[in-house]
This record gives structure tokens, C-alpha cells and sequence, in this order.
């Protein structure tokens, strides 16, 4: 499947704010906004561009893009789904943007980045209600029970990586076992819980709806 491949911290500095997408890099000096906080390119130091209407809301889309490490197409498809269910299309988005499975391994704690949360899936090392399930994208719903399989509980990225997230506290609507590296979805994701950034989803939904 195509994926960005270019420079991580250059989607930061594009958007002027952490995105969090190296992991434990992302807290520590050596993070690229600490150093140049500003636009990546030749004249990035110099241009700093008063956004309003489009630009303004095509940045909001690119951030929560970027920050859920999804690709365009990706997104749309979302935002779709999201427009098609009852209640607000904003709140909908953000909600199903943080119940995928890799979202949800990352807040866990068992990937230092939603790329490395990815992979985790990917590489068959979780299991949803006892089954196993590869699939960044799955949508998890309250009461689904998420746990790393059995034969990967002494792989060594996924114990690293909670060890590197201890000080991380989960979302309230996880219920976290560390030790047993497993999880409960207690209840939908609220706002309020949603995103280390700040996030206007009415600016995307306005961009879309044009
Ligand atoms: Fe790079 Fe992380 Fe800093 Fe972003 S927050 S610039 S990904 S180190």
C-alpha cells in the first residue's frame, strides 16, 4: 500500500507544531520544532503566511491528517463515512479517526508512534474478542477486548515500547493492563479525549463540504 516516505519531522514543521509521529524523539531537544520552528524549504525562515478561508482549513485537514499518518484518499474515506452517520459530522470523524486499531495500540501504549503502532498490526501481533486482526483500519466498539497474541507477548519492540510510553497515562475510554498487555474499550471516545493537538474538525468539515 502506498505510504508517505519522505522526512517525518518536515510534516511538523510544515504544520508548526508537534505532531508526535517519532515517538520518544518527539520529547526530547533533539525534536526538529524545539530546533527550527518554521517551514520546511529554501525560504521557509522568512515566509510566514497569514491564513484565512481555504488555507486555513486545508491546514486543519493536512494537521489531523498528518497526525493520524493517513493518506489523502484515506481521509476522504472517512469523512464520508463520518458525513453519512447521524449526529455531527466533526465529532463523527474524530471519533472513528481514534477507534482504528493502530490509534488504539498507540494510546495503549504498545507502539511509541502510530507508525510503529501500525506495524504492530500489520505484523499479526493483535488480537480483537480473541481473533486475530491485521488490519490498521479496524474500527474498534465498547466492550471489544484488544490484546497482544499470545506468541508475541515477549516480542521485544512491543515490550520496549511499553516500557518507553510508562509515563503516557491511556484515555479514559481504555481500560489498560500493562502487565497483561490487553485492553477493554469502555466506552465510545469523547471530544474531550480525543487529541494531544489542537484540532478544529469544523474548519475540515467546512473544506469537504465545499
Ligand atoms: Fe519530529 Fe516528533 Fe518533533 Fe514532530 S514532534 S518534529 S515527529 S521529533
Amino acid at each position: 500500500m502506498a505510504r508517505y516516505i519522505g522526512p517525518v519531522c518536515r510534516q511538523c514543521r510544515r504544520e508548526g507544531m508537534k505532531l508526535f509521529l517519532k515517538g520518544e524523539r518527539c520529547h526530547t531537544e533533539k525534536c526538529a520544532i524545539e530546533k527550527r520552528n518554521f517551514s520546511p524549504g529554501q525560504h521557509g525562515k522568512d515566509r510566514k503566511p497569514k491564513l484565512v478561508g481555504y488555507g486555513l482549513q486545508l491546514r486543519e485537514k493536512q494537521k489531523a491528517r498528518r497526525y493520524y499518518q493517513l493518506l489523502e484518499g484515506q481521509f476522504r474515506n472517512l469523512f464520508e463515512k463520518a458525513a453519512a452517520m447521524k449526529g455531527v459530522t466533526g465529532d463523527n470523524l474524530l471519533n472513528m479517526l481514534e477507534r482504528r486499531l493502530d490509534n488504539v495500540i498507540y494510546r495503549m501504549g504498545f507502539g511509541t508512534s502510530r507508525a510503529q503502532a501500525r506495524q504492530v498490526v500489520r505484523h499479526g501481533h493483535v488480537e480483537v474478542n480473541g481473533r486475530k486482526v491485521n488490519i490498521p483500519s479496524y474500527m474498534v466498539k465498547p466492550n471489544d477486548v484488544i490484546e497482544i497474541r499470545e506468541k508475541s507477548k515477549k516480542n521485544a519492540g512491543i515490550l520496549a515500547a511499553r516500557d518507553a510510553t510508562a509515563h503516557a497515562p491511556a484515555p479514559n475510554w481504555l481500560e489498560v493492563d500493562r502487565d497483561a498487555l490487553k485492553a477493554r474499550v469502555l466506552a465510545q471516545p469523547k471530544r474531550e479525549d480525543l487529541v494531544q493537538i489542537q484540532l478544529n474538525e469544523q474548519l475540515i468539515v467546512e473544506l469537504y463540504s465545499k
